[in-house]
């Protein structure tokens, strides 16, 4: 039996709690039921650290996720915190958690669920069965390079100045990341910047190649300008299978690719930082949605997102990976026999609230395990 693996929850805000609840719920399933056991720890993060301790994360939560094999988040955030300066805003708990992480990489699986193949905007036979894989760099490039600032010029105008700056080992370790993953996916990665008009992204597209050359030749390698990649993601997105990207580029297309999916309540995420000399990396997971304060304390919510954060747990800092097809599978199946919460809802399909869907999807996991 493997060694206990440490896994640190921060519920947060809003649905975070509540989403959290059934994850915690199959959690303890697969303690009990497959040759897997955590030590799971429990803390606060955002506006219900703030509440309690002032800040939206205390140091030694920061500590406590320092030490953890992963670290599965809810989500921060909510109107009763709005009016809070920026530094202390929930939000900051989260950014703080990135940061001292050194959380680089970050990965946006898009995958259609055969069930929802019509709760995207496009066709069917565009996006039924798509798998493809956002990797973005998630602590470099424009969001944080220097100079920075709005300036005042001896005209009186104003100026605004944001710098786009990459390094090569930026570079290198991200499309690292998208190497790796796509071996074990379709062995494609297509590469994407502006190298026609940014120094920055002729520098990431020599860097990309050179990596490409020396340590993936089994992948197959190909670049795409930003602008055009969004063009194909709707266009054509199965012919995608990894796709990396800057921080910049990353953040639009990322959020493309997510809305060929349908919902919100479907999309995980993960973040991945260097791995120690022992082979394990620094990893948050977490759903791609917020607190959604409109619906929280309601039972709406849908856990299916924060439930494929924790399969993607299993599967990237776990190696668990058949314990994360049997949650992806169990996912499926719910889905299938026209279980729904609100948000994904479709005429027809049973609405059940956030503990029913924990209840189906248990249901499915003891189906599949016995
Ligand atoms: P949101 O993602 O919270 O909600 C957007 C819409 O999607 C809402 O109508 C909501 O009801 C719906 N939705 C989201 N997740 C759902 C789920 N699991 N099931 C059913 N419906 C779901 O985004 P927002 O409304 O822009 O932000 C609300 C708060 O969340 C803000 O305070 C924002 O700062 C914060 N936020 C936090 C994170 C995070 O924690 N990573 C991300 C985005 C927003």
């Amino acid at each position: 039996m493997p060694a206990n693996k440490t896994l640190l929850i921060l519920p947060g805000d809003g649905i975070g709690p509540e989403a959290m609840g059934q994850v915690r719920r199959v959690v303890d399933w697969m303690d009990q039921r497959r040759a897997v056991s955590f030590d799971v720890s429990e803390d606060l993060v955002g506006g219900a650290a703030l509440d309690v301790h002032g800040v939206p994360l205390a140091d030694a939560t920061m500590d406590k996720a320092h030490n953890a094999d992963a670290v599965l988040l809810g989500a921060v955030g909510g109107p009763k915190w709005d009016g809070l300066p920026f530094e202390v805003k929930p939000e900051r708990g989260l950014l703080r958690l990135r940061k001292e992480m050194q959380l680089y990489a970050n990965l946006r699986p898009a995958i259609c669920f055969e069930a929802l193949v019509e709760a995207s905007t496009l066709k069917p036979e565009v996006v039924s069965g798509l798998d493809i894989m956002i990797v973005r760099e998630l602590t470099g490039g424009v969001y944080f390079g220097e100079p920075r600032g709005i300036e005042t010029l001896p005209n009186g105008e104003r100026r605004g100045i944001n710098t786009q700056v990459y390094t090569t080992s930026e570079i290198r370790r991200v499309a690292a990341v998208a190497f790796e993953l796509a071996k074990k996916r379709d062995k494609r990665v297509c590469s994407t910047e502006k190298a026609n008009v940014m120094e920055s992204g002729v520098l990431w597209r020599e860097e990309v190649t050179k990596l490409h050359n020396e340590s993936y030749p089994e992948v197959e390698l190909s670049h795409m300008y930003a602008d055009n990649c969004g063009m194909q993601l709707v266009r054509a997105p199965k012919q995608f299978d990894v796709i990396v990207t800057d921080n910049l580029f990353g953040d639009m297309l990322s959020d493309v690719a997510a809305m060929l999916t349908g919902s919100l309540g479907m999309l995980p995420s993960a973040s991945l930082g260097d791995a120690d000399e022992t082979g394990r990396r620094k990893a948050l997971y977490e759903p791609v949605h917020g607190s959604a304060p409109d619906i929280a304390g309601q039972g709406k919510a849908n856990p299916i997102a924060t439930l494929m954060s924790f399969a993607m747990c299993l599967r990237y800092s776990f190696d668990l990976g058949e314990d994360a097809d049997l949650i992806e599978e169990a996912v499926k199946a719910v889905l299938a026999s026209g279980i729904r919460t609100g948000d994904i809802m479709s005429p027809g399909c049973t609405l059940v609230s956030t503990e029913g869907m924990g209840d189906a999807l248990l249901a499915e996991l003891d189906k599949r395990a016995a």
